[in-house]
């Protein structure tokens, strides 16, 4: 250990704290730095889906990075549920997208021939279904749905238990987590890294930047690039009720605890304090569109969250020609992936180099101007 840590991971979110975990989980010693309690993070205002159908249409690892992710996720939950004792109510029984009239159902149609037809996709298995093809899995389907698109790899999580699982395990693998200590500098000499923050330094071995849309300022600090271009999502909640919808969908899904998420939606506006309610009221609209009985729930919640979105909408992991050791890592559907960030990047990082396989696909050079580095091992 050449600092006081061998990684410090700045961010803590869900790709801070799977990354983190993971790297705790491997005998290392990590330092968690994070903003205070009224930071913005996605990891507190997602949708929890962990999904595969839809995903990479133009980058074809993106799909097998999404598949691999889906087909970890079991034994993510089940790690975390024997070292914490928190069940995150993983379900992957496959998910659908319902389209709402013939023009949509012909737009999804078109979109799955195309990730059919994208080479060097993972296989998703995902089909077009009929309308009275949907109604023998999702019997209460109002008359106006059309069908829609089927993947058995599909599902959804209950994403707060998750991370506060992982914050648990923090404890168990000896991570400390340092939340109000935003990091306002970074520098490299003597082989280690040395991060200022309002209450002191950090050093350790290595770094990994987690820090969501921030990590477009922090990385340049040391030699990295993350181009980003966020973009805001509201959900809806309704009241708690029977169960009524035994798969996932992509706007609509019933959480353990029995209340419906309604959501979601992709703004320009970055304010997350404020709610558009007349988009609210479009989502909710499709939804009682969807499943007809849904207009007798009442709304008891709803929140705006901004996502982590690198500009070309693919993740970025990188790590740093000029600094090394240092790396990158931020992505949009961070629930979803959460599995490979704590078992092979966190994997990764220990070993000290992005595999040729990530980096060749992932690293920020794909936009050019400051590029991270060749691949690795
Ligand atoms: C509405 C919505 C719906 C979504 N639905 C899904 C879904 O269904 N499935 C899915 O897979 N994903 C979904 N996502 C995306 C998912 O939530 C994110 O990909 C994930 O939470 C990103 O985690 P993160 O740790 O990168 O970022 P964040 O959660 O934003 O965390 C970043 C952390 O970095 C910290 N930070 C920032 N600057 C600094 C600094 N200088 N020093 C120290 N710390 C710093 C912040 O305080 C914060 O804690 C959704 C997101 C939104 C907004």
């Amino acid at each position: 250990m050449s600092g006081e840590y061998d990684v410090a991971v700045v961010g803590g979110g869900l790709l801070g704290s799977a990354i983190a975990w993971g790297l705790g989980r491997l005998g290392k010693s990590v330092a968690v730095l994070d903003e205070g309690d009224i930071a913005k993070r996605a990891s507190r205002a997602n949708f929890a889906l962990v999904w595969v159908q839809s995903k990479g249409l133009g980058m074809p690892a993106y799909t097998v990075w999404t598949v691999r992710a889906s087909e970890a996720w079991g034994q993510l939950a089940s790690e975390l549920k024997q070292q914490s004792g928190l069940d995150v109510c993983l379900q992957q029984n496959g998910g659908f997208h319902l389209t709402l009239g013939e023009d949509e159902f012909g737009q999804r149609s078109e979109l799955v021939t195309r990730m059919h037809n994208q080479a060097g996709a993972a296989d998703y298995r995902m089909e077009m279904l009929s309308a009275s093809e949907v109604r023998k899995s999702l019997p209460l389907i109002g008359p106006e749905v059309s069908g829609g698109s089927y993947c058995p790899l599909d599902g959804h999580v209950n994403s707060l238990r998750t991370f506060r699982a992982f914050h648990t395990g923090f404890k168990a693998f000896g991570i400390d987590y340092f939340p109000d200590r935003p990091v306002t500098a970074i520098t490299k000499s003597g082989g280690e890294f040395r991060l200022t923050t309002p209450a002191g330094e950090i050093r350790a071995g290595k770094i990994v930047l987690a820090a969501g849309n921030a990590n477009q300022t922090l990385a340049p600090m040391v030699g990295l690039h993350a181009p980003m271009g966020p973009t805001r999502g509201q959900i809806v909640v309704t009241e708690r009720t029977v169960p009524f919808l035994p798969h996932p969908l992509t706007t609509i899904r019933q959480s353990d605890e029995g209340t419906v998420m309604i959501g979601d939606s992709k703004e320009e506006e970055l304010d997350d304090r404020a709610l558009k309610h007349s988009i609210s009221a479009v989502m909710a609209d499709r939804a009682q569109r969807m499943f007809p009985h849904l207009a007798r729930l009442n709304v008891v919640r709803s929140w705006a969250g901004i996502r982590v979105m690198p500009q070309d909408g693919f993740p970025i992991y990188d790590q740093s020609e000029t600094h090394p050791g240092a790396f990158v890592a931020c992505c949009h559907s961070g629930v979803t992936l959460a599995s490979n960030h704590a078992f092979d990047v966190a994997r990764m990082v220990a070993q000290g180099s992005l595999e040729r396989e990530l980096v060749g696909a992932f690293s920020a050079s794909r936009f050019g101007g400051a590029s991270g580095a060749n691949a690795g091992c």
